[in-house]
């Protein structure tokens, strides 16, 4: 059984681990725990156990621990050893869906196939599914079915309440070329999956402050998914499918880099390389994509902006360090100094801004309970700063925390995207201009 990438010798990753247990304070599910086997350690040893036959894969403790683990990369980007967490985790993760397939109940194959293979492998599927969403949500259906309280009865309401809100118009990747005055470089716009139909406002402001930091932005129409979603549910092979669709179609647009607005697809589409790591036809084509991927925050602030171009922006505003920016991409400073640039914004550090808020991709819906106990862990940080805005720089966290908020009944606290106050921040900066 293969638990470490071949590229990747076994003693590399399990014989790296000292047990020095430096990693375990910045570990989400061992801070909220303090049990041993929750935390990163542990799971190293149990993974090593697996890897050695001294533990069935499908034991409930493994198969619960590979589960529970966040893969938010926060005891990676700490670990004196260098030990590559994620490089064992996703393959264990991967171990654990082929050995349950022959013993999985027809309704999750079904499950697994339509959500997986479909939603996520084709957009249009992805789009015919938020217009029902949409219609769910803005008919009066969701109310009257809420009233009903057979969300509760059937265990959906928190899966319900999590849903994001539908965008009023989908950012469709339709060839569609947005060019500043004089363009100094080309960038490649990553639509998604579920940010296209849920994040189209994202979208926007993106392309607004790319062109006036006179950036050039494309979205070809034969994108998709980065497949991050895909992979961590352990379905490799599709996973592999949705990388190449993305990486010929950067190859083909000609752009000068691939940005992103999601720090959990970017983090996905920056490891494209170690996807391929044993396909010659692909390795080299995956890992010169990836260096040409970057975090839109990572973009403008490298590339900066007019000098005098932002405005105002009134506010108190606290951020939120994603995991797969602040861990897996290791991009931290680069927000914060973009915040910082914007005249009138209050920036109010939280305690703990890095430990994950239990969003994690699909985490919220199959671990409910601690991804609850993260969220309520998150607000009271969040809530201990008094801001009227959190910035966040990834979709899941904007839910998560949303979400929290509204559950702690916390009042008026905005959840944006860093790119929208920059997006806020030049629109002022126009208008303060067109009075003068
Ligand atoms: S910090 Fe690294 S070496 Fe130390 S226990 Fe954690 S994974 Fe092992
Ligand atoms: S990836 Fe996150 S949740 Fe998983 S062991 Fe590491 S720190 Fe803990």
């Amino acid at each position: 059984m293969t638990f470490v990438a071949p590229d990747v010798p076994p003693s590399d990753v399990f014989d790296r681990c000292v047990r020095c247990g430096l990693c375990l304070p910045t570990c989400p599910t061992y801070v909220e725990t303090l049990v041993e086997t929750s935390g990163p350690r542990g799971r190293i040893a149990l993974i090593k156990a697996v890897a050695e036959e001294r533990l069935d894969i499908l034991s409930a403790g493994f198969v619960h621990q590979m589960s529970e683990c966040l893969d938010c990369r926060a005891c990676e980007a700490v670990c004196p050893s260098g030990v590559e967490y994620g490089k064992i985790l996703e393959p264990a993760r991967t171990q654990i869906v082929r050995a349950q397939a022959p013993v999985r109940s027809w309704q999750g194959r079904l499950g697994r196939a339509v959500v997986i293979g479909r939603l996520f492998g084709n957009m249009a599927m992805m789009r015919a599914a938020a217009r029902l969403l949409k219609f769910y949500q803005r008919s009066g259906l969701r109310e009257l079915i809420r009233h009903t309280g057979i969300l509760r009865a059937i265990g959906m309401q928190d899966m319900e309440a999590l849903a994001p809100r539908i965008s009023d118009r989908f950012f469709t990747p339709r060839n569609q070329r947005f060019s500043p005055p004089a363009a100094r470089a080309t960038a490649f716009l990553h639509a998604g999956c579920i940010m296209h139909v849920a994040f189209a406002s994202w979208h926007e402001a993106t392309v607004r402050v790319l062109n006036a930091a006179g950036v050039e932005v494309i979205v070809p129409r034969d994108q998709g998914c980065c497949g991050a979603i895909t992979i961590h549910a352990g379905e490799m092979a599709l996973g592999r499918e949705l990388a190449k669709r993305n990486i010929a179609s950067f190859e083909r647009s000609g752009a000068d880099v691939y940005v992103i607005n999601a720090a959990g697809c970017g983090s996905a589409l920056k490891e494209y390389g170690h996807l391929f790591h044993d396909d010659p036809m692909w390795q080299n084509r995956a890992i010169a994509f990836s260096a040409k991927v970057r975090d839109v925050l990572e973009y403008v602030d490298e590339i900066g902006l007019p000098p005098r171009s932002l405005g105002v922006v009134h506010g108190i505003v606290t951020y939120q360090d994603a995991c797969h920016l602040a861990h897996a991409q290791r991009i931290t400073a680069a927000p914060r100094r973009l915040l910082a640039q914007i005249p009138g914004l209050e920036l109010r550090e939280m305690e703990e801004s890095s430990l994950c808020c239990g969003s994690a991709g699909i985490y919220n819906v199959t671990q409910p309970e601690m991804a609850q106990r993260l969220q309520r862990r998150k607000v009271e940080r969040v809530l201990a700063v008094a801001p009227e805005i959190v910035a966040t720089a990834n979709p899941g966290c904007a839910l998560q925390i949303r979400n929290g908020l509204d559950r702690a009944d916390a009042g008026e606290v905005a959840i944006k995207h860093v790119i929208q106050l920059l997006d806020e921040s030049l629109a002022a900066a126009r208008t303060a201009s067109a009075v003068r």
